[in-house]
């Protein structure tokens, strides 16, 4: 399966660095651990394949680059704010919230010093059911047993967003599952929850997972409510899954999404996040044929879209330089 042969080369490059490590000097080593999500998901293969370059100039720059598998985007920007991380995956909505203060992150206040670095693929909020389940769109999950997501997720925070915004409470499950992505196409299949919803790029493991264990079908997520979240928050926007990417999906499927992104801290040194900058830029076709959730990517769009807290000055810099600001 895909991400097993990228999770195998990510351990053989590991492995790689720890030996090359020994010939350089320790004292001009430095350490940057860059956060993702679940191993079944985009940004892990992403994170992996960005450290994986970062790690190829290593001698240049010294710079260390760990991909870090963790509960996700939510878990990501707690951690970078507190030092925790120098990097981490989250998405476009949590990004927003998180430095503003708002919708989870009231309650913890604005994570002033988060810094954008760029934007990455598309992430459709994805609902997958199993096909004897009886669901054919997001209304049909009431009174299901449902994965809403683990906490420090994404698709948690968009979800208990989405809930609110209908009305509805957990109570109007049969069951609020808090799984964890790499778990829940497992538990679909064992037939111990119904649905699952995973903020998620595409191609993506656990979708593979989820629809060649067992027949299970995406399912529409539209209405009132996605439209007004959709009009009212500029990181929200409708998305389409495409048909014929999974087995027993064929159609495409009308859903909103929101982007990936790539964040910092203002305590993050210009020279850390030019040599991030530099990974990813120098040979961007190279990085673009690394996961095919990033095969439409371009530089201006990176820069441009998705990106709400302010950015980081090195990426700032970088931008202008290369004429990629608008
Ligand atoms: N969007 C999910 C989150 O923020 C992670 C998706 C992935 O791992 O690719 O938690």
């Amino acid at each position: 399966m895909k991400n097993h042969s990228i999770l195998g080369y990510g351990i053989a490059a590991a492995m790689f660095s720890a030996l090359a490590a020994g010939t350089a000097s320790a004292q001009d080593q430095r350490f940057i651990s860059l956060g993702t999500g679940g191993v079944t998901g985009v940004y892990y293969p992403v994170g992996g394949a960005i450290c994986r370059l970062v790690n190829q100039t290593r001698r240049d720059h010294g710079i260390r680059c760990s991909v870090e598998s963790t509960g996700g985007s939510v878990f990501n920007v707690n951690a970078i704010k507190g030092g925790d991380l120098e990097f981490g995956v989250v998405q476009s909505d949590v990004q927003y919230n998180a430095f503003n203060g708002e919708a989870g992150f009231a309650d913890g206040g604005a994570h002033e010093n988060l810094r954008s670095v760029f934007s990455l693929h598309a992430e459709p909020l994805t609902v997958v059911a199993r096909a004897d389940a009886g669901i054919e769109d997001f209304d049909g999950l009431k009174g299901k047993r449902v994965n809403i997501g683990n906490p420090g997720s994404g698709q948690r925070a968009l979800m208990d967003l989405l809930i609110a915004e209908k009305g509805w409470t957990n109570a109007d499950f049969a069951v609020a599952a808090e799984l964890a992505p790499a778990e829940q196409s497992a538990q679909l299949c064992d037939n111990n929850i119904d649905a699952f919803a995973y903020t998620v790029g595409h191609p993506a493991g656990a979708i593979q997972e989820a629809t060649t264990t067992c027949d299970s079908k995406i399912v529409p997520v539209e209405g009132e409510a996605v439209d007004k979240l959709v009009e009212d928050n500029p990181y929200y926007f409708k998305a389409t899954i495409p048909g014929g990417m999974y087995r027993g999906n064929d159609e495409d499927v009308n859903t909103f999404g929101v982007g990936a992104t790539v964040v910092t801290s203002a305590d993050v040194p210009d020279d850390v996040v030019t040599v991030f900058l530099d990974a990813v830029f120098n040979d961007f076709d190279a990085f673009k044929e690394l996961h095919p959730a990033l095969a439409n990517l371009t530089p201006e769009d990176m820069v441009n879209q998705g990106n709400s807290a302010p950015m980081h000055p090195a990426a700032e810099a970088y931008y202008k330089e290369k004429g990629w600001l608008k």
